[in-house]
């Protein structure tokens, strides 16, 4: 049996660049909206799970990236230095940006594409979730959206 949740309370708001791509290597914004579907079987209560529970547990991780600059901290087409304060960022065709490092999330990431960040999100809730099949929607923008299931 299968359980979806969706809602405003799993839409973040974050900012991303995408080196090497002609408009979205400009640094930009998308309201992402998530929903995240579980396969699994009932429990003792007749649940697959308690989704309140759950939706929090989503929440907790989604809230992590929520106003935030997502940067990939392993792509090869950014320097990234940082001080206590701040980081600054040299992208590969030298662009040059400088925020306060509250407003950053470094994601063990080549890249913030949306496929990656799906993937990167649903191994998190497949982390706290073993024992469930996990599949993650985002949609970036109203017309286009990335799918993820894992094993
Ligand atoms: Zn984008």
């Amino acid at each position: 049996m299968k359980l979806r949740i969706s809602g405003d309370k799993l839409t973040i708001a974050s900012a991303h660049m995408l080196t090497r791509h002609d408009k979205c290597a400009r640094l930009h914004g998308h309201n992402y909206q998530v929903e995240v579907e579980i396969e699994g079987e009932l429990d003792e209560s007749n649940m697959i799970i308690d989704f309140s529970i759950f939706k929090s547990k989503v929440g907790e991780i989604l809230v992590k990236l929520d106003h935030k600059i997502l940067l990939p901290q392993k792509s090869e087409d950014l320097n990234i230095e940082m001080d206590e304060k701040q980081v600054i960022i040299t992208t590969c065709d030298g662009r040059r940006y400088r925020f306060p490092k509250a407003d950053v999330e470094l994601l063990p990431l080549e890249s913030t594409t949306v496929e990656l960040l799906s993937k990167y999100i649903h191994d998190l809730i497949k982390e706290e979730y073993p024992q469930f099949k996990i599949t993650i929607e985002i949609a970036e923008t109203p017309t286009c959206k990335v799918i993820y299931s894992g094993n």
